[in-house]
């Protein structure tokens, strides 16, 4: 069909979903597949959480809660965010939204158009791309790269903006990379937009719990130069291995707050009742399962390290959060995409082939290892026979 609204064969998907398909596809076939394509916890929710939730239905919590979600799950938020990074927010400024998915899409819905400019992270999380496509702006590569860790360089950064930019988007810890963007470009970046006071950020702080090596989080909101301008993504989908759930927030400056609640009334009216209590559970509750997923989590991302640094022609710097790992592979001229099809489809492991992520992940896989230890090890012998055929 070709007389659709234009906007609409612009874009793009994630290939993690149609790897994870295809993936679904062979087991259904009989075959042994190695996940690490899809970016979830393979933790299962905390009984505590499960439970607030059972208890919310039994209560009769069955209906419609206000659209930007119930006032204790916005204190809650407001409380922990407090709690994390020494910043006050007012919870009227939180919209709780079913996954952090939507304060992408409502926020490009906000900013993006044809004739402007939104700068976003490359290598970067494939939605960002794909909305900002959808919505007819122009997408601006913002490098990171593995020579700085894959963080990026604030000078650049600021060489990208002109009058046509409206919106910078980053993410740290990031997807794919792991990467941490340090706090002293974090500071220059903060400083260097005080001369461009139109320009907004999205800080997609997703991962800003899973950190290793005490390595510390720092929110933008913190930077009271540019807190008015700064919308922060966030929610439970990683951090509480709740991805199902559909569970995620945004906290958006009160002057666009009122749009981003439109936005929310008029898509998905609000998120499931049971499920913001269980949110609130989260947040007050028992935090040792999220301590344990994220000491578990440093265990397979050293020895993933340490084996992929192993293997000639494969480089793999140590990611600092999330729980991807982002090796660089080369072998015979292959892309990323041929190795990874060539992966899944000979060797049965699913993996997201760097390119995916933009042109600065070409020569690199993303593995995800929210994956057994076992499966792993299994990983890092097929990829040993990979490289020696
Ligand atoms: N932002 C990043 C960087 C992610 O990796 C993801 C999920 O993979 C999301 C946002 C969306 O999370 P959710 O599942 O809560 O929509």
């Amino acid at each position: 069909m070709d007389d659709l609204n234009k906007s609409i064969y612009a874009i793009g998907s994630d290939s993690a979903f149609s790897i994870l398909a295809r993936s679904n596809e062979l087991i259904k076939n009989g075959k042994d597949v190695i996940n690490l394509g899809i970016g979830q916890p393979d933790f299962p929710t905390s009984e505590n959480i499960v439970e607030a939730a059972i208890k919310a239905l039994r209560d009769g919590h069955h209906g419609y809660s206000s659209a930007n979600g119930i006032v204790e799950l916005r204190k809650a938020v407001a409380d922990d965010f407090f709690q994390r990074n020494k910043v006050k927010i007012d919870p009227n400024e939180v919209l709780i939204t079913p996954g952090g998915k939507a304060v992408i899409f409502y926020t490009l819905l906000i900013f993006g158009q044809p004739g402007v400019e939104i700068i976003t992270p490359d290598p970067g999380f494939i939605a960002y791309r794909s909305m900002i496509d959808y919505m007819g702006a122009k997408t601006v590569a913002l490098p990171h790269r593995m020579k700085n860790n894959f963080s990026f360089d604030a000078e650049e950064l600021l060489s990208l903006i002109n009058e046509k930019t409206r919106l910078i988007i980053l993410n740290s810890p990031a997807n794919p990379t792991g990467g941490i963007v340090p706090k002293s470009e974090l500071e220059k970046l903060a400083e260097g937009l005080k001369k461009y006071p139109n320009v907004f950020i999205l800080s997609d702080e997703i991962y800003s719990r899973i950190l290793f090596d005490n390595k510390i989080h720092y929110s933008l909101k913190s930077f009271e130069e540019i807190k008015d301008r700064v919308i922060v993504l966030d929610g439970w989908s990683k951090t509480y291995a709740m991805t199902g759930w559909r569970l995620g927030y945004g906290i958006f400056p009160k002057s666009i707050f009122k749009y981003a609640e439109k936005l929310a009334i008029n898509c998905h009216s609000c998120v499931s009742i049971p499920n913001q209590f269980a949110g609130i559970e989260a947040l007050n509750g028992d935090q040792s399962s999220v301590n344990s997923m994220i000491d578990e989590f440093k265990v397979r991302r050293d020895f993933l390290v340490k084996e992929l640094n192993l293997i000639k022609d494969v480089s793999c710097v140590k990611p600092g959060g999330a729980f991807y790992v982002f090796p660089k592979i080369s072998k015979d001229n292959f892309s990323s995409s041929e190795i990874s099809n060539y992966l899944l489809e000979e060797k049965f492991i699913a993996t997201v082939p760097g390119s995916s992520f933009g042109q600065n992940g070409e020569g690199y896989l993303r593995i995800s290892y929210a994956n057994k230890m076992n499966r792993l090890k299994k990983f890092i012998e097929l990829i040993k026979q990979f490289m020696n055929e």
